[in-house]
């Protein structure tokens, strides 16, 4: 199980308002996509539903039990960071392992999870590598990977494929996308970037000054903008 929901959240930085106050649900399974300009809001959203930022006031529910104020590892979710922030001295196999490795996970478990993650990834042959032998695309894969293998109620993407060419972004569209309906767990991802959201999304939280402007499907969204903002920012007519 996965649904997240957030009931009046609000989160300021000192005297600055980042996110005035936002209620919103997101089910089990779904793939929601927030997506609005840069300094919206986007991240600061999404590092409070990892914990990773306190909220100032409201709740967040996981499955209908408050975890407000639950530490990141007690959430259950995987954040899905940049593939950059893999650790280059370690090989494929160890990065993978890492999350289970602090968690002091029995070695027949932590394999039995690399092996499946390494399968769901197709990255079988390139255990034994070091992260600087893998292709771009490869490397995101071992950063998923890495979340994979925790078995999260939901992934956490933060704009991952922003430091990829277009060629490659397209591609790992695609590959994040099967990826989720192979697994249905419910994922959360994070863009600036209007065609991933409408091409990815089963649903589209458009977000503006930390304000949501509409919450709906992609054809919801096209179709029916709730006003020029959505209309503007998503290229439908209105
Ligand atoms: P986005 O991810 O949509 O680009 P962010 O969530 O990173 O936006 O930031 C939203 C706003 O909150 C920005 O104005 C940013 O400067 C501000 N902000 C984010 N983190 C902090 C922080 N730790 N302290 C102060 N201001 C912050
Ligand atoms: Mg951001």
């Amino acid at each position: 199980m996965g649904s997240i929901t957030l009931e009046h959240v609000n989160k300021s930085f000192g005297d600055v308002q980042v996110i005035p106050d936002i209620s919103l649900e997101i089910r089990d399974g779904e793939f929601v996509v927030f997506v609005g300009p840069s300094g919206c809001g986007k991240s600061t959203l999404l590092r409070l539903i990892a914990g990773l930022e306190d909220t100032t006031r409201g709740k967040i529910l996981l499955d209908g039990q408050d975890f407000t104020d639950a530490p990141p590892a007690r959430r259950g979710l995987a954040m899905v960071f940049q593939s950059y922030a893999l650790y280059p001295h370690m090989s494929v196999r160890d990065n993978i392992a890492f999350p289970l490795k602090m968690a002091r996970t029995p070695q027949a478990e932590i394999d039995r999870k690399v092996e499946y993650a390494a399968r769901t990834l197709n990255l079988g042959n390139y255990l034994d590598r070091r992260p600087r032998a893998l292709s771009g695309g490869q490397r995101q894969r071992v950063a998923i990977g890495r979340a994979i293998v925790r078995e999260p109620k939901a992934f956490l993407f933060d704009e991952p494929l922003s430091n990829l060419d277009a060629a490659l972004r397209v591609n790992m569209r695609l590959e994040i996308t099967e990826l989720h309906q192979q697994l249905k767990t419910t994922m959360v991802y994070v863009t600036h970037d209007q065609v991933e959201a409408m091409t990815m999304a089963d649903r589209i939280v458009v977000l503006n000054a930390g304000t949501v402007e509409q919450f709906g499907s992609p054809l919801e969204l096209y179709k029916k903008p709730a006003n020029r903002f959505v209309a503007g920012f998503i290229g439908s007519p209105k």
